[in-house]
């Protein structure tokens, strides 16, 4: 039990704050820790469920004195979040946030923030399909990784702290470029986020197939896209909106890798379909050793915690 932070203020209540909050109690790596969240309801429900060791109104009275505040609202919300808290943050701390999307939020933040304080922005690769106040665990990063963003000139030692915060969650932490992390996040989760969402739209336009087949036999797969697209829409929506331009690229090329599919089963080729599939399978192989996965045959549903890995 080492103390990382004196006060940590958590602004905004769902998910990854209340399994930080989860994760710094049991790990008695905060002095305090302070929670706020947009609706009374979430600050009741946070209250209630002992989230937190103090719960207030406002963003502004949260980061009072705090020496660590992270930014757990959705990307599109965190201007007007950070317009608040700024005249209010301490002299020497740290802020970051955990959004999805980097170049964007650093872009809205970096500017409106006071020189005395640190910015270091970070996203935890790890989520489930469930949003709220009582959708976290303390577990949730463990093993997963943490993506740090530093602009050009952050405190180092600033960065520093944070990451062994994020490690003594179990996290797994690398630094990266915030372009980069864009491009990465595009391919690994907010496109194939995109196409479930489409996939399940796709399904529910069908009226060929009934509402009740398709719930029926949704375990051929089509299970695992409505997880997917069962994730919270406000994120989602804003991840698109700011991470516009690598989403589109890897959308554009996916457009062009499903149209070469289309024509091989057009023509019946049968050995670029295998081919494809070949290479796809040693990308698959190569996440279970790499331990963000499970071999188990269901996809590894069973070795999972209240919900999957969205991210
Ligand atoms: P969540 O469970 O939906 O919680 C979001 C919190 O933000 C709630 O407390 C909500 O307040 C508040 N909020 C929503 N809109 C707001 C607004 N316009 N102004 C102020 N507060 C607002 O979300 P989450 O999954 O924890 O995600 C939080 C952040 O983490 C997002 O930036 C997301 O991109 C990022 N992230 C998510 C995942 C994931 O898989 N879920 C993974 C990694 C990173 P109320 O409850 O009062 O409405």
């Amino acid at each position: 039990m080492t103390v990382i932070y004196e006060r940590v203020a958590l602004i905004g209540l769902g998910l990854i704050a209340g399994s930080m909050a989860l994760a710094m109690r049991r790990g008695g790596l905060a002095g305090e820790i302070v929670g706020t969240a947009r609706s009374a309801e979430t600050r009741t429900i946070a209250q209630e469920i002992g989230l937190c060791d103090r719960i207030v109104e406002t963003a502004a009275e949260a980061v009072e004195g705090a020496d660590l505040v992270v930014l757990c609202v959705p990307v599109g919300a965190m201007g007007a979040v950070t317009a608040q808290i700024a005249p209010h943050l301490a002299r020497g701390a740290t802020v970051t946030d955990v959004g999805s999307v980097k170049k964007d939020v650093i872009a809205t933040i970096g500017p409106l923030l006071p020189d005395h304080v640190a910015f270091v922005p970070g996203h935890p690769l790890a989520g489930t399909e469930h949003s709220g106040p009582r959708s976290g665990f303390a577990e949730l990063f463990e093993n997963r990784y943490l993506i740090l963003t530093p602009p050009e000139g952050t405190d180092k030692e600033a960065t520093l702290k944070l990451r062994a915060l994020w490690e003594a969650f179990g996290a797994l932490v690398e630094e990266m470029d915030a372009d980069h992390h864009d491009l990465v996040l595009a391919v690994t989760s907010h496109a194939p986020h995109l196409i479930a969402y489409t996939m399940v739209g796709v399904a529910d336009d069908l009226r060929r197939v009934t509402d009740s087949e398709v719930i029926r036999y949704s375990a051929a797969g089509f299970r695992d896209f409505t997880r997917i697209a069962a994730s919270d829409p406000t994120m989602w929506r804003d991840v698109f909106l700011s991470n516009k331009e690598a989403t589109l690229e890897i959308l554009g090329r996916f457009t062009e890798e499903l149209f070469a599919l289309q024509r091989a089963i057009r023509q019946g080729d049968g050995d670029h379909l295998f081919d494809y599939f070949t290479r796809t399978r040693a990308i698959r192989r190569g996440i279970i050793e790499a331990g963000q996965d499970t071999d188990a045959p269901d996809f590894g549903r069973g070795a999972r915690r209240k919900g999957e890995a969205a991210e």
